[in-house]
């Protein structure tokens, strides 16, 4: 299965041996019948360990990342907390982008820093900051690209080798671009992260992260903390992510063709300053952007000339795109960053400007959705 779509659909998911059932059933199940004490069928014993439900996505995500191993989580955090106390110790040293997702800075600022964790923010975007801030203690440089909220793009196969140099490892958090647009692993990276909720789950209605690992000894180490630790996907939530990955292709194509219709717009609108998306020529980073991604995405925020006010304005009166956190799914969503996803990094070196607008734009009708911005930016 080569073909990016067909592993979408099959990896992991064969038919059901005993039925045909053409879809893995949800194993609503916490335990299993051992034939004679320690007799486990294929190895599954309590839910926590192995879910067949998990297995199946667990395999999809590897298969679709082009990873040696996948492992599901209860959310992105949950992913993220198990990978930092995995591989850190206390005095370890991190690089996180100097505008990483909101909840990424608080675990480590305000979580694993109480614990002896070291971290350092940087622009990843800027290669030379990033190898003034790598010491001795480094263990991680964390890439998030696109960023969230700036859409920022960072170089992961220069990053990988800065990493590698130092003895550290290259975790590039994959939610923004998904894996059809962007595969870090082959570029170099040692670890994707995923927010399952955003983009691979695709229809807003469930929780869930991933890690993928290129490496079998790192993934035995994280099947270990994963299960050591608890933060599983359950079986129904892990069912939701499989259904979701296997349109993600036809979805991101859609979401890609919007968001160029929107910036296309917004970028010739007198009330915006600043269309910022990966895609524009203009993004300081376009030709990276361009070189490892086979699309731009369906993330775009942009900068109102009215200032605060405005933004706050836009937000209110949309009709089509909906005020919430989150991104990622087929309906279109708007917030501001500053008062909602990024208000937890206010004062912080991570703030955001306060006249920024993010969209994280759905599957619609791209008539509609131009027609709600002129509405609303009138
Ligand atoms: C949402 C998100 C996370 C956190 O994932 P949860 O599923 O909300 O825990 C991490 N990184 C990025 C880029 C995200 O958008």
């Amino acid at each position: 299965m080569t073909g990016f779509d067909t592993r979408a659909i099959h990896a992991g998911q064969e038919p059901d041996p005993r039925t045909g059932a053409v879809v893995v059933p949800i194993y609503a199940t916490s335990t299993y019948k051992q034939d004679g004490v320690g007799g486990l069928r294929e190895g599954y014993e309590y839910s926590r360990s192995a879910n067949p439900t998990r297995t199946a996505l667990e395999r999809s995500l590897a298969a679709i990342e082009n990873g040696e191993r996948g492992l599901a989580f209860a959310s992105g955090l949950a992913a993220e907390d198990t990978l930092l106390r995995a591989v850190c110790r206390p005095g370890d040293h991190v690089i996180l982008p100097g505008d990483a997702y909101g909840g990424t800075y608080r675990l480590i600022a305000r979580v694993c820093a109480n614990w002896g964790l070291d971290f350092t923010p940087v622009p990843l975007g800027d290669l030379d900051a990033v190898r003034a801030a790598v010491r001795p203690e480094t263990r991680i440089i964390w890439c998030e690209t696109p960023t969230n909220p700036l859409l920022g793009v960072a170089d992961i196969a220069a990053l990988a080798g800065i990493a590698h140099e130092a003895g550290a490892r290259l975790v590039v958090d994959n939610t923004f671009a998904s894996p059809y647009l962007q595969q870090p692993l082959a570029l170099g990276a040692d670890v994707v992260v995923h927010s399952t909720t955003k983009y691979l789950g695709g229809h807003s209605d469930v929780v869930g992260g991933a890690l993928v690992v290129a490496d079998a000894e790192l993934g035995e180490q994280l099947t270990f903390h994963q299960n050591a630790m608890g933060a599983v996907a359950g079986p129904f939530d892990s069912w939701l992510v499989l259904r979701g990955i296997k349109t993600l292709g036809v979805r991101m194509d859609r979401h890609c063709a919007n968001a160029e219709r929107v910036v296309e717009f917004l970028g010739e609108h007198p009330a915006v300053a600043q269309v910022l998306y990966p895609g524009l020529p203009s993004h300081p980073n376009h030709e990276v952007a361009a070189r490892q991604m086979s699309g731009f995405g369906g993330m775009v925020s942009f900068r109102l000339r009215g200032g605060e006010e405005a933004a706050l304005k836009v937000c209110g009166l949309v009709e089509v795109f909906t005020l919430g956190e989150s991104l990622g799914g087929v309906e279109s969503l708007i917030e501001h960053p500053g008062r909602m996803t990024h208000a937890s990094v206010a004062g912080s070196p991570l703030e955001v400007p306060n006249d920024l607008v993010r969209l994280s734009v759905g599957i619609e009708d791209a008539g509609d959705l131009l027609a709600d911005l002129t509405a609303a930016l009138a």
